[in-house]
Formats: C-alpha cells, sequence, structure tokens
C-alpha cells in the first residue's frame, strides 16, 4: 500500500483515516461522528471494557452482567407472542440450562436452532435466581470440523456510535497499530514526570491497550490498573489541567475595566439590611471586590451552600461594577429563579436608586422592547434574566460584570457568547456561583482556570433540617404532619412532585394529580400548584401568593429547586427521591429550614428500594453538608450526573475517570503547573493531542 512507501517520519496526526484498509466515505463519516479523523485519533480512541473470548465458560458459573463465551447444544426452541414475538431457545451444557431469546429472527434462524444442535454462544448473562438468560447472543455452530472461537487475549469494546459496529473499528485500530510499530510518536512527558509516576512508553501503553498480550492479567485489564493504562490516564488528565491552565494564562493577557468605588452604595445597602453579613460573606465580597479593582479579567467560582447568602455577595459585587459605571448582567437557569432574583434584587436596588431591567425570552414584546432600549441606552445598570441575556437582539451600554447563578446549568457555549456582550477589545470579569460544592478532583480538572471563593459558614440562627425517610404507603402520617405544621404552627409545605424519566407533559399532569388529592384531602388549607407548563405570569401569582401566606402548601415540581425563599416554609416532601440526585434532593432541602424554626423534610420512597437507593438516602439522612453531599454523589453517580448534562460533555475524559483515579488527579497538579509555567509548548503539545479540535472553549 501506498503508507509504506512514505518517509519514516510520517506524523499519525496528518494521516487520514481514509488512508486505512476498508475505510471509504461512508465509515469515514461515521468516525468523524467519534471525532476520529486520523490515525492518532483512533489510537487515543481507547477501550471502555474488555471482553474474555479466551475462555469457554460453563453455564452454572455465570454471574448477572458478564459477558462470556459457553458451549451448549439445544433443547428446544419455541417461538412466543407475549407483549412482542420471540423465539426463545431452551440450551444447555452439563452444568446448567440457558434460554436465548431472539426478537428479531427469520426462518433460517429458527431451523438452525433445532434441537439437538451444538453451537458456541457469546453475550450478556442475565440471571435472576437460577434462570439464565442472553439476548441475542453471537452464535457460532459446531461442525466436525470446526474450532472454538477461542482468541489469545482479552478483545477490547470501544465507545461507538449508530451502525458502526465493533468489528467493524477493532481492524482499523488494529491496522493503526501497525502503523505506530513502523511511525512512534512522541513521548511528550518529560523524563523525570514518567520515572515519578513510573510510566511506560507512550508507544508501548498504546499497543497494550489495544492488543493486549495473552499473559496481561484480565483484572489489570477490565480495572485500568496496568502501568500502560496508567500512562494514559496520567497523560489525559495532564491535558485537561493544562487546558484549563493555558486558558487562564490566555484569559490573563486581557484587558478588563477595572473597577473603582468608594462603596458607599455597598455601605447603604448593608445599613438597610435586617442582618449582619456574617464573617464569610465578609471575606468573599473582598476577595471579588480586589479582583474588580484590576484590570485583570476576574474568573471566579462562588461556592456556598443553600442558604449561606450568596445573593447578598453577589449584590455587594454588582454594586462595586455600577458605583464604577458599569452595568452587571445576572444570569439565571430558569425563569423562575430569573423572577425571584429580580425580586429580591429590585427591592435592594430601589432603595438604592439603581435602575434595573428584566430579560426573558418569554416577555411580551412591549416590555420586552422597552427592556432592551433601557439595556442598550445604559439606564438600566442591573440587568436580570435567563438565557436570553445573550441573544443577538441584546445591545449592552457598557456591560463589565456577568454573574451567572447556579452555573452548572450552563453550557460553555452559553457562557461565552455572554462574554462576547463586553465592550470591543475587553473582556468581562465573570462571577459564577453554584450552590453544588465541587468536589476537590473536579474543581482541579473541569474548574482549574477559576478562582475560588468558599462561603464556609451559615448565617446564624439556622436550625438543621431534619429529614427522615418513609414509604409511599405511609402517606396518611404525611398528611397528619401537614395539618400539625398549617394547623397550630401556622407554617408552610412544599410538596415536590418528581418523574425525572417522564416527558414535561406528564411531570406537570403528576403535580396536577396530587394537587387535586391534597385539596380534597386538606379541605381547610390552600392549595397551590407550579410547574414548567405554566406562563410566567401565572407562576409568578403563585409564588407571590405562597410568599405572602396565602397558600399553605405549595405543589411543585423540581422548577422550584434553586433560589425560591421562603422562611416560613418548614415542611418539604420529596416524591421518589431516589430518583434524584442528592446534590439535587440537597438544594431542594434547602428551600426550608432558611429561618429559625425547626424545619423537616420527609422523602417519601417507593418500595422496593436498590441498595444504592437506600445508600443515598442514608447519607441525605446523616448529614446536611453540601460538601460531604457532592462528594457521596460523585462517587455514587459519577461527575456528568452531578455536574448536570450540559457539562458532562464539556469534561470529555475519554479515558481517566475523575472517582476512580482522584488520587492521580491531585498527585498530577504540581506537575501540570511546572510544565506550564516551563514548558508551554509542551504543555500545548499534550492538550492538542488529547483534546485537539474539541477545545473550541479555550477560545477565550
Ligand atoms: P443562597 O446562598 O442559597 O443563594 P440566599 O442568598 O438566598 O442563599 O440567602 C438565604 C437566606 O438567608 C435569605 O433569606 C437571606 O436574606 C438570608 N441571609 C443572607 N445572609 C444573611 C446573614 N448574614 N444573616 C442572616 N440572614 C441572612
Ligand atoms: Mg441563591
Amino acid at each position: 500500500m501506498a503508507i509504506s512507501k512514505l518517509a519514516s517520519d510520517i506524523n499519525l496526526a496528518n494521516l487520514d483515516c481514509t488512508s486505512l484498509k476498508g475505510v471509504g466515505p461512508k465509515l469515514a463519516e461515521k468516525l468523524e461522528r467519534l471525532h476520529i479523523r486520523n490515525v492518532l485519533d483512533l489510537l487515543l480512541h481507547l477501550p471502555l471494557r474488555y471482553e474474555d473470548r479466551t475462555q469457554i465458560k460453563s453455564i452454572a458459573s455465570l454471574q448477572d452482567g458478564d459477558r462470556a463465551l459457553i458451549k451448549v447444544q439445544v433443547e428446544m426452541s419455541q417461538v412466543k407472542y407475549g407483549k412482542r414475538r420471540s423465539l426463545v431457545c431452551r440450551a444447555a451444557d452439563n452444568t446448567a440450562s440457558i434460554d436465548f431469546r431472539f426478537f428479531y429472527f427469520n426462518k433460517s434462524q429458527q431451523q438452525r436452532l433445532e434441537k439437538g444442535a451444538e453451537f458456541y454462544a457469546f453475550g450478556e448473562v442475565r440471571r435472576f435466581g437460577f434462570q439464565c438468560n442472553m439476548v441475542h447472543p453471537e452464535l457460532t455452530a459446531i461442525t466436525a470440523t470446526s474450532t472454538a472461537p477461542l482468541l489469545d487475549s482479552l478483545t477490547p469494546v470501544y465507545p461507538t456510535t449508530d451502525g458502526l459496529h465493533q468489528n467493524s473499528l477493532r481492524p482499523l485500530t488494529r491496522q493503526a497499530v501497525d502503523l505506530l510499530d513502523k511511525h512512534p510518536i512522541d513521548n511528550l512527558l518529560p523524563e523525570n514526570v514518567q520515572n515519578q509516576f513510573k510510566l511506560p512508553d507512550i508507544n508501548q501503553a498504546l499497543k497494550w491497550i489495544h492488543t493486549p498480550p495473552k499473559d496481561a492479567k484480565p483484572e489489570s485489564l477490565q480495572q485500568f490498573t496496568s502501568p500502560a493504562a496508567r500512562r494514559l490516564i496520567c497523560e489525559e488528565l495532564l491535558a485537561h489541567q493544562l487546558s484549563m491552565m493555558l486558558h487562564r494564562h490566555k484569559l490573563e493577557e486581557q484587558q478588563a475595566q477595572a473597577m473603582h468605588s468608594d462603596g458607599k452604595l455597598q455601605d447603604t445597602l448593608l445599613q438597610q439590611l435586617p442582618f449582619k453579613p456574617t464573617k464569610a460573606q465578609q471575606r468573599v465580597s473582598q476577595e471579588i471586590i480586589h479582583d474588580l479593582q484590576h484590570s485583570k479579567p476576574m474568573l471566579r467560582l462562588l461556592q456556598g451552600d443553600v442558604g449561606a447568602g450568596k445573593t447578598l455577595v453577589s449584590a455587594m459585587a454588582a454594586l462595586q461594577a455600577i458605583e464604577a459605571g458599569f452595568q452587571v448582567a445576572i444570569m439565571a437557569p430558569t425563569e423562575i429563579l430569573a423572577e425571584q432574583h429580580y425580586l429580591s434584587f429590585s427591592q435592594w436596588m430601589n432603595e438604592l436608586g439603581v435602575k434595573t431591567a428584566f430579560l426573558i425570552s418569554k416577555l411580551p414584546a412591549k416590555q420586552k422592547n422597552e427592556s432592551l432600549e433601557q439595556i442598550a441606552s445604559g439606564k438600566a445598570q442591573l440587568i436580570i434574566g435567563t438565557h436570553a441575556l445573550f441573544q443577538k437582539d441584546v445591545h449592552y451600554h457598557k456591560l463589565g460584570l456577568a454573574i451567572i447563578d447556579e452555573q452548572h446549568r450552563f453550557g460553555v457555549n452559553q457562557r461565552l457568547a455572554l462574554k462576547q456582550k463586553a465592550p470591543e477589545g475587553y473582556q468581562l470579569h465573570q462571577l459564577m456561583m453554584t450552590a453544588t460544592p465541587i468536589p476537590r478532583t473536579l474543581a482541579m480538572t473541569v474548574y482549574a482556570d477559576m478562582d475560588v471563593s468558599i462561603i464556609d459558614e451559615l448565617p446564624p440562627g439556622r436550625t438543621p433540617v431534619q429529614t427522615v425517610a418513609l414509604s409511599d404507603q405511609k402517606r396518611e402520617q404525611i398528611i397528619q404532619r401537614i395539618t400539625t405544621a398549617c394547623g397550630e404552627e401556622e407554617r408552610q409545605v412544599y410538596w415536590v412532585c418528581t418523574l425525572i424519566d417522564e416527558s414535561e407533559e406528564v411531570q406537570c399532569q403528576a403535580a396536577e394529580t396530587t394537587a387535586n388529592q391534597l385539596a380534597e384531602q386538606l379541605p381547610n388549607l390552600n392549595v397551590g400548584l407550579v410547574h414548567g407548563r405554566l406562563k410566567s405570569e401565572q407562576k409568578q401569582i403563585v409564588m407571590d401568593k405562597f410568599k405572602s401566606n396565602e397558600l399553605d402548601i405549595l405543589v411543585a415540581t423540581t422548577v422550584i429547586e434553586v433560589g425560591v425563599d421562603v422562611p416560613n416554609a418548614s415542611l418539604m416532601v420529596i416524591e421518589n427521591p431516589e430518583r434524584l440526585g442528592l446534590s439535587q434532593l440537597h438544594q431542594l432541602r434547602g428551600r426550608v429550614g432558611r429561618g429559625s424554626i425547626e424545619s423537616h423534610c420527609v422523602l417519601l420512597y417507593q418500595q422496593p428500594l436498590s441498595n444504592n437507593a437506600k445508600a443515598r438516602i442514608q447519607v441525605m439522612r446523616d448529614t446536611n453538608d453540601g460538601f460531604v453531599i457532592a462528594e457521596e454523589d460523585l462517587k455514587l453517580r459519577g461527575p456528568g450526573e452531578l455536574l448536570g448534562t450540559r457539562q458532562t460533555g464539556d469534561i470529555g475524559l475519554r479515558f481517566a475517570d475523575l472517582v476512580r483515579d482522584a488520587e492521580l488527579v491531585s498527585e498530577l497538579q504540581q506537575v501540570a503547573h511546572d510544565l506550564a509555567e516551563q514548558s508551554p509548548q509542551l504543555a500545548q503539545k499534550i492538550t492538542q493531542r488529547w483534546l485537539g479540535s474539541r477545545q473550541d472553549f479555550a477560545d477565550v
């Protein structure tokens, strides 16, 4: 082939996949969907796990979830007409029997599976007690001359996409590995790092991972604990950390507006408050104000548990910018939250003579135009809204600071879009807020480009929320509790309906049904309902009524997750808590316990609970500490879930795992720092190798 004629210093990154045997335009397009364009991309497309086709297992030894090769004889087969037509085939070896199930089959396949026929079968095992199952196993008929389809070593299983089979990917990877043998790639890690972490050569590592040798230990392959895996994990983690650091460096070379003020507005606000800011609030406000006074663009993450008082801190930051003559945009992920912010900020700001504007996409045209005009003329100093804030038709007069609430709910692109609204030649200062504490490992990878401020203290006088778990069958008890809370104690109640996998429509219906039931069961109480399908004004009316205590019970979908503030609410019931992430539950629960009264949260679960669900509910009962909860969430559900789906793609780790490899993440911190400082070009090469074209977010 043409390839062998090429110069020996050929660069695999410049060698298109189409140069491989068997890759035509169609396959190339599918590979492209996996971000695989050249041979190096293919080599860095690493296995998710391995299949064991090196031995024949006995049926009796199979565990649920195993993917295994077995040797069987058919005992009977039969077409069944249940919900779906299927072909069921009972087969056995000399230890036990197993059922194969086919939903797609034709006449000849059916005939092949006649009684007495012998097969090798490979597939995923489902075990219910003694009953063993495989759906659509791969079958190889045993004939007088056939040999077992056994392989010498474990078979890698790759992440793939629609219409691209493992069997199409594997031969390509093999070709890529052969090419690698002839045209090795550079070891980008400095010697001392390779020695410190005992890492093998990158070429050896890639070869080992894609085509494991016969004697490779299956466990070390499956668990990615081999030196080869470690090499790739380290390199990938480093690439990510470096990419964030380089992003940071790039940002620092740019100009933002230095914002000087005498702090008059801030002082006036503090004097008006019915409380004193906590020490933590003061410290963190100072950190932010200090940043704003400089022309280096601020990129700061403000963390604080629910109820820690982030709103006040963000107001202090906003006033710094406003007094210095700049506009401030506050962006919230939901309309409800944007409205809540608008209400609380306007109250504070009106008294200070600061003009606010509100902008969400649903606003009536007249109101919207008015907002747009005030934003463009500079009349509006503080602008609060949703993603509507960065749409094309929004022109700012002199935007200086962007405050992004619940930042993990926004994608990187949305944050970038808002940044584009800075005046020509300047960067915005950015303050990101989150009530979902970021575990350290995540902070060091995903947020390594940000400075972090933490409000580590709650306002005084808070009584921790008591959390209990109750089976759905004991609903009666809860009705009793509600009667007491709303009756004698004159408190208010949230009832949260969660149906995570269902459509929004179904969720809203469920909430409606619950609201009707409660209204029936509790005729003396006023029940309100909010969900995502309500028009924005309708939502506001209900929320206002709940705030002013005209409603005793607020039935809601998870739209109230963030930001709602009604200190008189002392009881929250959460249906199906087993379906939510811990951090989300913690957020919800944070809606109560906002005053000094004792508050309760009832997790109303459905039986039976899985062990994992039990463990998660236990965590909620044991602690009110958002940081502990986030760490547990990360362990139990992984980073994607914790950060919200939007950001999963942004992390884009292909091989490393922030939970499994947490220790390496911290050990590599220093290495990343040194590399970024001392060898920026090398650092650039490492990020380029692993992140390549996916690095759009690094474009400041
Ligand atoms: P979060 O950090 O969850 O956004 P908020 O800013 O909504 O928290 O504050 C929660 C509640 O605590 C609000 O009712 C707020 O007015 C009140 N609050 C904030 N700071 C203090 C403080 N220093 N002392 C007493 N109450 C405070
Ligand atoms: Mg808040």
